[in-house]
């Protein structure tokens, strides 16, 4: 075997090793027990001895004198950081990183480890590149290749597949925030303007909501914590966790058992935070990191509109917040299916394996194909309309997922309420799949109008959706489970799907009625998308089971562009449904 080349994301808050094995970027050993995340934090203990990763984090709260953490951030300067009684240069700092994560790497790989391409962020002058590759060799880490972090983001989402495309990769991490303009023609990938800033992130996040809780602390409970205080670190811990839960669920209840003591009795803390809340609280730094896109777009010279792709990087972009911003902006859903944590170190070992002559290829992963959601009414012009498809998981979310959705009940005293669940991506649930119902009985009948019901959707590797629906405020729950959402279309399914383009589109490249006539239904994409879904109808019967799945999914994005006549919308479906036609045709 060739000796291997490791991927490394040396990052400012977290650090990760990577290598490529069995055409596969692999993550390698344990940074914090159970996951590859390496903290970046360097520290001593109370008898001198060197900490580095978890055990070094663990004690910055309390021993701050002797802990280091964004090192990163000195790389470059000729400066030295005190720890115990000797001083040490940025670039040594960051050596021992470099060194635990190798040590990680020989663990796991149970051989030696000499040579990695590591990542650096677009924006580091040569000096920072420069004592970036020394910390490597002070690690006994021959540093073949340094690359852009933006460039190995790429690299994870799209190697191997020979795209040609301008895409936008945007990193919000623990603490540092990047968005870089991305082309990317085959493997070689070229950043064309990157802007951020590098105090702005997850941390940010956590100190609102920390604040957030002090001051209820206060007004409600009239308790009020001294600085420096363990009951502070138990809080801004609990926050970080609670924000994390506010990615996936509505609401978070904050639990804390005896936090501190009011006028002598323990005190326990129990609080309740909803998204809607939470996100008034993070909008002000949303915002902030979407004026750098646009800087980042203007240096570039490009707009939104010239970006087929967002590429999501850091573990912040898991906040729902920030994808619906990006959404809104770019109008298409970013990418986040590669764990977002991992995708840099990643993007380095396929970098590796490509100078090691080895081809190098994107990161699989599993995600699901459909959207799955529920019904709900709305109001439309003071019309009620009934069908409106709420989605709880979208498609292309990483599996297993645990998704949940507040709903209200309608009426003053409603004792019960009408459950269904759809696979598809149309807003209009009459035109997606219906593939479970239940109802919840029983449910308070002195609540007024507004009762919230929770709805949460589990889904698994093998496609089991398991939704239950629970009153909020009482507890009461009916739940179901369905099988095979996952599974490839056929039969029945398949002739549903017909049906519904049919209903859509009607046979042949006619328009619809409602759209033939008015400014949108003369636009040229618009007619080309008739005519390329009137063709993937011809063609659905003759295809393979998983080409025909895409065809279906791209023609339900075209769909849903076209009836809301949003053409900026219709580019990237149609392009890649092209693209497939084309390829099935050759
Ligand atoms: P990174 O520096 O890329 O490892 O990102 C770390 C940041 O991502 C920290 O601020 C985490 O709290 C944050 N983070 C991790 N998971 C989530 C999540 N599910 N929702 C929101 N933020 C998250």
């Amino acid at each position: 075997m060739n000796e291997p080349i490791i991927g490394i994301d040396l990052g400012t808050t977290n650090s990760e090793v990577a290598l490529f094995v069995d055409g596969q970027p692999r993550l390698l050993g344990e940074g914090s027990p159970g996951s590859p995340i390496l903290p970046s934090v360097v520290g001593l203990d109370d008898n001198g001895v060197l900490l580095v990763g978890e055990t070094a984090r663990n004690q910055l709260a309390v021993h701050p004198e002797r802990t280091i953490k964004s090192i990163k951030r000195r790389m470059g300067e000729n400066t030295t950081i005190p720890l115990g009684d000797k001083d040490y240069t940025p670039q040594e700092i960051s050596a021992l990183i470099l060194k635990r994560l190798r040590d990680m790497a020989q663990q796991a790989l149970g051989c030696p480890v000499h040579k990695a391409v590591i990542t650096v962020p677009a924006y580091f002058s040569d000096a920072q590149r420069q004592a970036t590759r020394e910390a490597g060799w002070i690690a006994g880490l021959d540093v073949v290749r340094m690359i852009n972090e933006p460039t190995a983001a790429a690299l994870a989402y799209e190697a191997g597949r020979n795209s040609r495309k301008q895409v936008l990769v945007y990193d919000l991490g623990g603490g540092t925030f990047d968005v870089s303009v991305v082309r990317i023609e085959g493997d070689v990938v070229e950043v064309i303007s990157s802007h951020g800033n590098n105090h702005l992130g997850g941390d940010d996040f956590d100190q609102e909501l920390l604040d957030h809780i002090l001051d209820e602390l206060e007004s409600e409970h009239q308790v009020t914590l001294p600085p420096n205080s363990p009951a502070l670190g138990r809080l801004l811990r609990g926050a970080e966790a609670a924000k994390k839960v506010l990615s996936d669920h509505p609401f978070v209840r904050i639990e804390e058992e005896f936090l501190t003591e009011r006028q002598g009795v323990p005190f326990h803390l129990g609080m309740e935070i909803d998204r809607t809340t939470y996100e008034k609280m993070i909008l002000p730094y949303v915002e902030e990191t979407l004026e750098a896109v646009h800087v980042a777009l203007r240096d570039a010279g490009l707009t939104a509109r010239d970006i087929q792709e967002v590429l999501l990087v850091g573990g912040s972009t898991r906040t729902p917040l920030v994808r619906e911003r990006l959404e809104e902006i770019f109008g298409q859903v970013p990418r986040g299916e590669v764990n977002p944590d991992l995708c840099v170190a990643m993007g380095a070992a396929i970098q590796g394996a490509i100078i090691g002559g080895h081809p190098g290829t994107a990161v699989l992963v599993d995600i699901t194909p459909y959207t799955f959601g529920t019904r709900a009414l709305e109001y439309v012009d003071d019309r009620p309309n009934p069908d409106m498809y709420v989605p709880v998981i979208p498609r292309n979310t990483p599996i297993p997922v645990s998704r949940s959705e507040l709903f209200f009940t309608v009426n003053d005293g409603q004792e019960s309420v009408d459950v269904r669940v759809y696979q598809g991506e149309h807003p209009d649930v009459r035109h997606n799949i219906l593939i479970g119902q239940f109802h919840i009985d029983g449910l308070d009948r002195k609540a007024p109008a507004h009762n919230p019901i929770l709805m949460r959707f589990d889904l698994d590797l093998d496609g089991v959706l398991k939704v239950s629906a629970m009153e909020k405020a009482t507890g009461l729950e009916k739940r179901i489970t369905i099988d095979n959402t996952l599974a490839p279309m056929g039969g029945a399914r398949l002739a549903q799907a017909q049906e519904r383009i049919t209903a859509l589109y009607g046979n042949g490249d006619e328009a619809p009625a409602d759209q033939e006539q008015g400014d949108a239904g003369d636009h040229p994409d618009l007619a080309r998308a008739r005519a390329i879904i009137a063709k993937t109808q011809g063609l659905l019967n003759d295809v393979l089971e998983e080409d025909r799945e895409d065809m279906i999914t791209l023609v339900a994005a075209i769909s849903e562009a076209m009836t809301k006549g949003d053409i900026a919308a219709l580019k990237q479906p149609l392009h890649d449904l092209s693209e497939l036609l084309f390829y099935l045709e050759t």
